[in-house]
């Protein structure tokens, strides 16, 4: 059996954190940046060209494992890393309606062991039945809470992401919450687009 591919958060997220992608890539078509050059997940993976592999092994992963299989294994990893959090997609998103009703089975199975939570840009999807122990972050629209990527913070919805995740808990946690996120990852050079046009991006 080959061994289950996973990382820990440290720097960026925190060592309470497991990292595991489900799926290599993401949904152009929902993504609320006006075009991959703004990616930064996207000019990590060309930095960094192992982890397109590493992704697709993780895909592999996904597709071949059973909601049980799969648990067993996120619980190899609470158990050796003492971790409490879960986080699911680094750049990847859901690629059908069956991934995220195989996660939230994957999140019943794990309540009390740890505490998942993810990001999506698919609006087309149905979240109604989404497990208590799973926060889906939705970007540019609410399901748990509105992950918002803004040019100007407005300051009116309350939560702002400091793209530092160490100790901060909004992703975390089924807040209702609007989190604005700066475009701050703007590709070098690159004008900055306008709110308005990241807005009807988002709600394509
Ligand atoms: S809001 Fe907090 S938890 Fe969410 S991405 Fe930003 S720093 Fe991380």
């Amino acid at each position: 059996m080959e061994a289950f591919k996973y990382s820990v958060g440290k720097t960026k997220v925190g060592e309470d954190t497991a990292i595991v992608n489900l799926r290599a890539n993401c949904h152009r078509v929902f993504c609320q940046l006006p075009d991959c050059s703004y990616c930064y997940d996207l000019r990590m993976r060309k930095f960094r060209p192992t982890i397109n592999p590493y992704r697709e092994k993780q895909e592999k992963q996904w597709n071949e494992l059973n909601p049980a299989q799969y648990t067993d294994r996120l619980k190899g990893v609470v158990y050796l890393e003492q971790i409490t959090f879960i986080r699911l997609q680094e750049g990847g998103d859901f690629k059908n309606q069956g991934d995220v009703d195989k996660l939230n089975e994957i999140a019943n199975r794990l309540i009390g062991v740890a505490r998942l939570y993810t990001y999506t840009a698919r609006p087309d999807l149905n979240f109604t039945k989404r497990s208590e122990n799973l926060v889906i972050n939705g970007s540019g629209f609410m399901v748990d809470n509105e992950y918002r990527v803004v040019e100007r913070l407005t300051g009116t919805t309350g939560a702002v992401c400091q793209a530092s995740c160490l100790g901060c808990m909004l992703c975390k946690e089924k807040g209702g919450r609007t989190i604005e996120c700066l475009l701050r990852h703007a590709g070098k050079g690159k004008k900055m687009p306008s709110f308005d046009f990241i807005k009807e991006r988002g709600k394509a």
